[in-house]
Parts: C-alpha cells; sequence; structure tokens
C-alpha cells in the first residue's frame, strides 16, 4: 500500500484533493464473493459502516470500481498515505471490468 512520505495526510488531503478517496482508508476492505463452483467474484465494503443503501442495508461494490468511491468529508476516515500516489498505483492494477476468479 501507498507509504507517506513525511508529509502528514491530512496536509495532503487539504492541499491537492477535495475529495476523500475511501480506497486510500484502512476501512475499505477487498472481501470475496461466492458466485458457485469455488469461484468468486471481488467486492469492497466499508468496515466504518458508513456505505449504506436508502432503507440502511449495508452497500457494497464491485472491485473494479473502488477508485470512483469517493467522500466530501467522513468522520471514518483512517488515511493509508499520500492519496495521490496510491491512487496512481492503485489505477494501474486495477481491473477494467468486473471479473471471477477462480477458487
Ligand atoms: S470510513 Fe469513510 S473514507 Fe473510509 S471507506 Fe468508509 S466511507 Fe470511505
Amino acid at each position: 500500500m501507498a507509504q507517506s512520505q513525511g508529509i502528514p495526510s491530512a496536509v495532503v488531503e487539504n492541499t491537492f484533493s477535495e475529495k476523500i478517496y475511501c480506497a486510500n482508508c484502512s476501512n475499505c476492505k477487498l472481501v470475496r464473493t461466492p458466485v458457485g463452483n469455488g469461484q468468486y467474484q471481488l467486492r469492497v465494503r466499508c468496515s466504518a459502516g458508513m456505505w449504506k443503501k436508502k432503507l440502511g442495508e449495508e452497500k457494497i461494490y464491485k472491485y473494479f470500481t473502488v477508485a470512483r468511491r469517493a467522500q466530501d468529508e467522513c468522520p471514518a476516515y483512517e488515511p493509508m498515505g499520500d492519496p495521490r500516489e496510491f491512487l496512481k498505483e492503485l489505477k494501474k492494477t486495477l481491473p477494467i471490468k468486473d471479473e471471477i476468479y477462480p477458487g
């Protein structure tokens, strides 16, 4: 994961980006969703419970969309480093669509 370069994350966030990117938060967790035959798809969830549907159930997202998950503000944000570097590296490795992986 991205490492801080000695600059406090909050300063980086305020200086370079108005948005908080969930992918750079330690509460953003990668999970496997079984699809049968031992295969699975990758999903992401917010372990702080901040992603909710209108009726209150937890919302999970397809992994390949994780770079788009952003908040204007979040009281549970736990930054893991420089968001610009992290997002840049993440976008290089993200699948471009929802993939099915062998078990
Ligand atoms: S705690 Fe906030 S910033 Fe972190 S993943 Fe959840 S919604 Fe995103």
